[in-house]
């Protein structure tokens, strides 16, 4: 493998039923970031799927300034093989420097048979992305390579922060966690160039054959995308009790989100738990109310706007993120918090 063939910055642009997720823009604001870094003008966007061309002109104006189409009936819905086969292609044929892939169920899927396929590594749920030298402290009579994808992740449970890179082998490949990476504002009109290829599908016994979809209809608020998250950890004490959390939040126009202990408790389904093992949030306004600040929930909330925590024991972690604080028993201050905000309402 020659490293030098191998240029520019390309993002997987997952898209489900024809539109475009979340992270795929998410995606193309970071890869922006690191094609400049790299002197590279071009940030390339990978769609697959059937029909898929009319969601090119949102990836322009999310910065894509390349749309590598592979447009097939295979393609319909996710499957792994054909997406596999029409990625590990593209890959071959265009061959990318670096390629991110979302951290959603599909790219999780996806992301692993491909740099597999393709002979290279990937590092999974990333966090962080940057370009930098690696190692960053080279032994003697070790090469320090330059301009290297440095992919960070958190490790072993949660407990420490592992920066890894791919210097003998392209493309880098990483997939990113929703949620954590920024899109850019979208620039209305931008056109992007695109490009068709078609691999060839020839189905196989490998493809699966998908019989029926069946769709569950989320009944819980999607946490992702809340302005304002009123958040309660164990010292709640009861799911009776969220009863506080929910006034609080209706009187904000926020939602309820919770840490890991309330869902362990079965007080709070999972799809509302924020942390390393739940979603990460960036609201514009995030209370922690009865929640310690452990470093599992922290990795989750800390990008959040305004911290507002809200505990009994002073020296809970969870002030040293804060940008408010209040000391005291949640039961007392809450209501009266949610008395005091209507009150100003009225
Ligand atoms: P506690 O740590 O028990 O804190 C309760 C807090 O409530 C205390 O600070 C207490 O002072 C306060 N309190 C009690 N009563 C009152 C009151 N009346 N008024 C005011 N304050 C009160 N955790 C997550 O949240 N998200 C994750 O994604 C996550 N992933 C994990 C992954 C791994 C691999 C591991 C090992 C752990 C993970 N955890 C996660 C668990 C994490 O380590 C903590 O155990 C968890 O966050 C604790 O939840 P808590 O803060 O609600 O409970």
């Amino acid at each position: 493998m020659s490293l030098e063939e191998y240029k520019g910055v390309f993002i997987f642009a997952q898209q489900v039923d024809n539109e475009l997720s979340n992270i795929a823009l998410e995606l193309l604001g970071k890869a922006k970031d690191l094609a400049a870094d790299l002197d590279e003008k071009k940030v390339t966007a990978v769609l697959l799927g059937e029909n898929v061309e009319g969601l090119t002109d949102k990836l322009a104006e999310y910065g894509a300034d390349r749309v590598i189409v592979v447009d097939d009936p295979a393609l319909k819905d996710y499957r792994t093989e054909p997406y596999t086969h029409a990625l590990a292609s593209v890959i071959n044929e265009f061959k990318p420097e670096i390629l991110l892939v979302g951290a959603t169920a599909i790219g999780r899927d996806l992301g692993p048979r491909v740099s597999s396929r393709v002979h290279t590594g990937l590092t999974a749920d990333c966090t962080q992305l940057e370009i930098g030298d690696f190692p960053l402290n080279p032994m003697p009579g070790q090469e320090q390579k330059h301009q290297q994808l440095l992919m960070t992740r958190p490790a072993f449970g949660g407990n420490t922060i592992a920066t890894i890179a791919c210097p003998n082998f392209r493309p880098q490949m990483a997939t990113v966690r929703p949620g954590v990476m920024q899109k850019i504002a979208p620039n209305k009109g931008a056109k992007a160039e695109i490009v068709k290829f078609n691999p060839g599908f020839e189905e196989n016994n490998c493809y699966t054959e998908i019989l029926k979809i069946v769709k569950e209809k989320a009944n819980v608020a999607n946490i992702a995308d809340a302005k304002i998250l009123v958040s309660g950890g164990r010292g709640v004490g009861s799911p009776e009790n969220f009863q506080i959390l929910e006034d609080l939040a209706e009187a904000l126009g926020g939602t309820v989100s919770c840490s890991r202990a309330v869902v362990d408790n079965g007080w709070k389904p999972k799809e509302l738990q924020v942390g390393q093992t739940g979603q990460t949030v960036r609201p514009h306004v995030y209370f922690a109310i009865g929640i310690s600040g452990a470093i599992q929930h922290v990795a989750g909330m800390e990008e959040s706007d305004i911290i507002i925590a809200i505990n009994k024991d002073e020296n809970a972690p969870i002030f040293d993120v804060a940008d408010y604080g209040v000391v005291g028993d949640l039961n007392k201050i809450v209501p009266e918090l949610t008395k005091q905000i209507k009150d100003a309402q009225a």
